[in-house]
């Protein structure tokens, strides 16, 4: 009874010591396509230290104010979740959506 306890590690396959048995190596799993690409509502490249400027009105939760569309932001960071950027803009820290930007 072959219990594949020795195995010879070949660049393709497996193969069984004891009975000479082979069989396919699962292929390694796809590596993430390297580090998240944020793309503005033009299809830019966004990076950090990239000032952005609006390309509509966003109303600010939690208050009466509206950012204008052109608002220019600070230089941006790139943070993980929904909301891609994080920056300065009229003096507020906020979060942006990417979609709703343009490289300045
Ligand atoms: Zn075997």
């Amino acid at each position: 009874m072959c219990e594949m306890a020795e195995v010879l590690e070949h660049a393709d396959r497996w193969e069984c010591v004891t009975c000479g048995h082979e069989w396919p190596r699962e292929l390694e799993p796809e590596v993430p396509a390297g580090p998240r690409v944020v793309k503005d509502a033009h299809g830019n490249v966004l990076a950090d230290g990239d000032c952005v400027l609006l390309i509509k009105d966003l109303p600010l939760k939690g208050s009466s104010q509206v950012l204008k569309g052109g608002t220019k932001s600070k230089p941006i960071r790139l943070v993980d979740g929904d909301h891609e950027i994080s920056c300065k803009m009229e003096g507020m820290s906020i979060g942006l959506k990417a979609c709703f930007v343009k490289k300045a």
